[in-house]
């Protein structure tokens, strides 16, 4: 099946869907038999619905829960440095997944968090981009993306919140925000 040329995808912004997006992309791909992986930077301490969600892409797509967990936040009991182990073992992690051939779609979930708190830096992403294959399509998720990157990018999209149940004080919902 050609594809042509690997795109950098990029979905940022404060509106909710980065993330959902990218899993629709994999949840789309699957149905052409695609292969690949989304590394999460973040989140990785706690259980949420794509862990299982992942069981039914599989083998095609893995899941790979690297980071720590959301820095700073109130649950937070980790020392900064072991959040900037995590996302630098998510950086070579990443850095092995857009080299393998059997990959067409790598998904770096949360990375522009990752370097907006500082745990990574915008060279560790340029490096992802030239490393990675011509035919992988790459996909980075997370608000603040780096001017930089976007300018990389091929395809860029900002979530823009009009609305959040989350300000009215509605908490995260299972099946919806987790
Ligand atoms: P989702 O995972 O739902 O697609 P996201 O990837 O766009 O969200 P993140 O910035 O990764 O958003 O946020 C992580 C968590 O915060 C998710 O549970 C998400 O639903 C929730 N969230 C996303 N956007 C907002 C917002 N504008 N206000 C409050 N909570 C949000
Ligand atoms: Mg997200």
């Amino acid at each position: 099946m050609k594809r042509g040329k690997g795109l950098i995808i990029v979905n940022t912004g404060g509106g909710k869907g980065k993330t959902t997006a990218a899993l629709g992309i994999l949840l789309r791909a699957y149905g052409y038999d695609l292969h690949g992986v989304m590394i999460q930077f973040i989140k990785g301490s706690w259980n949420y619905g794509e862990k299982k969600g992942f069981k039914i892409l599989s083998p095609n797509f893995r899941l790979i829960t690297a980071g720590k967990g959301f820095v700073g936040i109130i649950d937070d009991t980790l020392e900064r440095d072991e959040h900037v182990m995590a996302a630098k073992k998510a950086i070579a992690i990443a850095l092995e997944e857009v080299k393998n051939e059997k990959n067409d779609i790598v998904v770096l979930d949360e990375i522009n968090y990752a370097l907006k708190g500082k745990l990574i830096t915008l060279q560790d992403i340029i490096n992802i981009i030239q490393t990675k294959l011509p035919s992988i399509d790459l996909v980075l998720t997370g608000n603040f993306a780096h001017k930089k990157i976007m300018e990389m990018a091929d395809t860029v999209t900002e979530m823009k919140e009009i609305k959040h149940a989350f300000s009215k004080g509605k908490l995260a919902k299972i099946g919806i925000d987790y």
